[in-house]
């Protein structure tokens, strides 16, 4: 058996590897267009800030290491063109030496990830505007930073991207404004928490304009819609990602309604043989079992695995997603879960909600403040979503929740968990017992 792989960064090399963990015989081959494969997109922004020191540390493994570990040939700088669905073939063009090739498949793997979402706005190709999305990316904002010494910097979105550059750009002692074109930060929070990130946020000098627009990008500064001007030596767009379909759609391959590749529990498209897995993919809420377009590595990994578990006879199925994300910045930790309040609503649930606010441990342990913003469904008691924002202790609650919305627990179960506790990590009652208590 033949598995071509198109795309070598998390779901392509998950889905290879799986592949190979369970046919020791199948050829595999992954092209890739790119340089850089199987590494850490998560870790670029701390590249960029200087805390990951060296850019090899995020991009552990080369074609060599898959070879060797794998058998697995990955090709790099060779990009898919086209791809006939009926042929079972690739027209692959080598970057390097201009070569086009035809090569078959009896499996394929679509694993074309996600591409910026970036506005065309004037100024946008200037040498000054970046967006962090591959290792190049985050190579080149990095020399522009060594090379200019920018003092100033608009970051437009305040998605986590967003954050973490703003984190980091400031590590660098870059002055830096985000700019966020909604009337609230972070699509991931509901208004009321935004706020109260916003209002931690302005105690620590972070300038973010809302219901704000760049319109235009100039050298040395930017333009806003609102006719005033920003001086800025440099501009991040962290305005999201959508879905790298283009090949799949001229190969005639279903797109869901969310503009993603259609895909079933086992990562299968309409198309026979034809597997799709990653960013490029939309899959299905836990909750609702309605589709959703949630891009994150952890949900590209687990989607490789079970394309090719699902290809070489596995029993692998995909049970949904919670869109569970978590985000450093600064001593703060943001994290969010299930839906929102704003979404429930539009869902038709008739909800419960409860804002938490409890120290993370006691006093005498400098416990500091958490907000746990919890929704339920008040018809079966069920919780539905959790947005957590603290200082400690984030990751750890943020999981309990997941694992509760996914066992489907109700909210008077919480208060029974027999959570870990001992006084440098929590409170008797620790603040996810409390969120059950006052929702219950
Ligand atoms: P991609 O990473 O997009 O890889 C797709 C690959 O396919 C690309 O290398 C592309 O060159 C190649 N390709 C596309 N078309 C072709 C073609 N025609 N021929 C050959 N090759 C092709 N997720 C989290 O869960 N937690 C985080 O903290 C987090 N932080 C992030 C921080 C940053 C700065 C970024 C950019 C992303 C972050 N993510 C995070 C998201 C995570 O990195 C992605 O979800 C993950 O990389 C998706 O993997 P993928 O393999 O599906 O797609």
């Amino acid at each position: 058996m033949r598995i071509l792989v198109i795309g070598a960064v998390a779901a392509g090399t998950s889905a290879a590897a799986k592949a190979r963990r369970n046919d020791e015989n199948a050829e595999i081959v992954i092209y890739e267009k790119d340089h850089d494969i199987s590494y850490s997109g998560c870790g670029l922004p701390y590249y960029i800030g200087g805390e990951v020191e060296d850019i090899s540390q995020l991009t552990p493994r080369n074609p060599k290491f898959f070879k060797k570990k794998y058998n697995i040939d990955v090709l790099v700088r060779h990009e898919v063109l086209q791809l006939d669905t009926e042929q079972k073939a690739l027209t692959v063009k080598n970057l390097q030496t201009g070569d086009v090739f035809i090569d078959h498949y009896d499996k394929l793997i679509i694993a074309t990830g996600a591409l910026p979402s970036v506005p065309q706005i004037k100024g946008i190709h200037q040498k000054n505007v970046f967006h962090l999305r591959n290792v190049q990316n985050a190579r080149d904002i990095k020399a522009f930073i060594q090379n200019n010494k920018p003092k100033k910097a608009v970051i437009a979105g305040t998605g986590f991207i967003g954050f973490e550059m703003l984190e980091n750009l400031m590590a660098e002692g870059i002055e830096t404004t985000l700019i966020e074109i909604q009337n609230k930060i972070t699509p991931n929070l509901d208004e009321d928490v935004a706020t109260y990130l916003e209002n931690i946020l302005s105690k620590k000098n972070i300038t973010i304009m809302k219901n704000t627009a760049i319109i235009e990008i100039l050298d040395d500064k930017v333009i806003l819609d609102k006719g005033t001007e920003l001086d800025c030596d440099m501009v991040i767009m962290a305005t999201g990602v959508k879905p790298n379909v283009s090949l799949a759609k001229t190969a005639g391959i279903e797109i869901g309604i969310t503009g993603a590749i259609k895909v079933n529990d086992k990562m299968q498209t309409n198309i026979k043989d034809v597997y799709a897995c990653g960013d490029c993919i939309e899959t299905f809420s836990l909750i609702t079992g309605k589709p959703v377009y949630q891009p994150l590595g952890s949900t590209a990994n687990k989607t490789g695995r079970i394309a090719g578990d699902t290809l070489t006879g596995g029993s692998l199925a995909y049970k949904g997603n919670l869109g569970t994300g978590i985000y450093k910045l600064f001593d703060l930790t943001i994290a969010s879960t299930g839906l929102t309040e704003t979404e429930a609503i539009a869902e038709g649930y008739e909800i419960a909600i409860c804002h938490n606010i409890k120290p993370d441990k006691p006093k005498y342990f400098n416990g500091e403040e958490m907000l746990i913003k919890a929704i339920a469904d008040k018809d079966t008691q069920r919780l539905l979503g959790v947005q957590i924002i603290g200082f400690e202790g984030v990751d750890k609650r943020i999981d309990v929740f997941v694992t509760l919305i996914t066992y489907g627990a109700k909210v008077d179960e919480l208060f029974h968990l027999d959570l870990a506790y001992a006084p440098p990590y929590s409170t008797t009652k620790d603040p996810v017992h409390y969120t059950g208590m006052i929702l219950d």
